[in-house]
């Protein structure tokens, strides 16, 4: 059971009183960005009305309540996240940003020929792309943990790819393109015992569920803004302090030194070090108004109403003959994957948008994934805790109605 009112959360988002085509809109893109509350929205104009100013580097007041605004936020994301310290809490652009800054300093300064790096079969391509990059310009060999046919991570196999020359698993908490949720306390348990590093790919896990980094332990993790019910542009690095201590700058300039001569640059310690230039000051402080309300919803509760309206949708699915559910997992989060019989995908995704249904149709960044389920393409309603059953069952409708044209 649940007791969560998503109809009125509903109301804290202004978009999702828009039409499309006459029908009120049905937002199930979530995988793909999130709608923002009217609270986020406000704290974005709060800040440019009352408070923009560069950060950290003038004695004026503007000044103060920028760097205050933009630390607190900081701080929200280090509570979201249960991390040690702010100074392990890193802004970015996003998961593809923090991931990326992974590879180009942790990963170009330490790993060398011949060492091996592991994701799984489920990743998007933001956590395949950077990695197969450097494993080619390293000669590194870049293994892959298979899945089962439902979707899910074969642990047994990936206790099989481990070995002395692991130095760096990278994986998700939630795939984007079936949903399945990964054992990470497991994975990250296994890696670490190989003496491995372990990046959390947390892009689609951190809106469903608790993310706790002191539970989960991996040395990493990242996420984006935008699925949070924020704004694009800004996401977060977490990554263990003395870790983010050893590792090189990102990129360079002003903000992230201590001192600057043109004999010797000594570089300012995490989370500055990473933080070159002006960065996304006012996105970070909508990302920490999002945080606040998600957090005043409460995550538990908003994973169990989810859960709730993913056995709903799933179960109406089913129903439908012609409908090939893919990813099948017992543990899920969001996500719908499939395919209708007599129908492309694109087809399916018009018809939806005709009734006002958003949903992504296409490959979702994760080719790998859904040829080894069979597929090029699939059409992918995600759920939010704004959506309601009555959003469901206009979707469901859509599809029985495309089915009677055909059958
Ligand atoms: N990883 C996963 C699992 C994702 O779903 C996404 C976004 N689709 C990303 C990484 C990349 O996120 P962004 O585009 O916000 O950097």
């Amino acid at each position: 059971g649940h007791h969560f009112n998503a109809e009125l959360v509903k109301k804290d988002f202004p978009i999702l009183r828009e039409t499309v085509n006459g029908k009120p809109l049905v937002w199930f893109d979530n995988a793909a960005t999130t709608q923002k509350p009217q609270s986020v929205i406000d704290r974005i104009a709060y800040f440019y009305e009352h408070e923009n100013s560069n950060i950290h580097r003038a004695a004026h007041e503007l000044a103060a309540r920028a760097s205050d605004a933009y630390e607190a936020a900081r701080e929200k994301v280090k509570a979201f996240l249960n991390a040690s310290s702010v100074n392990e809490i890193v802004f970015v652009r996003g998961a593809t940003e923090g991931i990326n800054l992974v590879a180009s300093t942790w990963g170009e300064q330490n790993l060398n020929s011949g060492d091996e790096i592991i994701v799984s079969n489920l990743e998007h391509h933001a956590n395949i792309v950077p990695w197969k990059r450097l494993a080619d310009k390293k000669g590194l060999k870049l293994r892959v943990i298979p899945v089962d046919d439902d979707g899910q991570i074969l642990l047994d196999e990936y206790a099989k790819l481990l070995n002395s020359k692991t130095r760096l698993v990278a994986f998700t908490q939630v795939s984007n393109a079936l949903g399945t949720v990964t054992p990470a306390k497991k994975i990250v348990e296994m890696a670490h015992a190989a003496g491995a590093k372990v990046l959390i790919d947390g892009a689609q896990s951190v809106s469903h569920m608790k993310v706790d980094v002191q539970h989960l332990n991996p040395d990493w993790l990242v996420f984006s803004g935008h699925k949070l019910f924020g704004p694009t542009g800004i996401g977060a690095l977490y990554g263990k302090e003395d870790l983010l201590n050893e590792m090189q700058p990102y990129q360079s300039g002003g903000n992230m030194i201590q001192d600057v001569t043109f004999e010797e640059i000594k570089y300012h310690k995490a989370p500055n070090r990473f933080e070159a230039g002006t960065g996304n000051i006012a996105d970070a402080i909508g990302l920490g108004a999002a945080i606040d309300y998600v957090t005043k919803l409460g995550i538990e509760a908003i994973g169990q109403y989810e859960h709730y309206l993913l056995e709903y949708a799933t179960r109406l699915l089913k129903e439908i003959s012609g409908v090939r559910l893919i990813g099948t997992a017992k543990d899920k989060a969001s996500v719908l994957s499939f395919n209708l019989q007599g129908y492309s995908n694109d087809q399916v995704g018009q018809a939806l948008n005709k009734e006002g249904v958003a949903v992504r149709t296409g490959h979702h960044c994760a080719q790998p994934i859904l040829r080894r389920m069979g597929v090029e393409t699939t059409v992918r309603p995600s759920l939010a805790f704004y959506n309601t059953t009555q959003d469901v069952d206009t979707f469901i409708k859509t599809l029985w109605e495309l089915k009677k044209v055909k059958f």
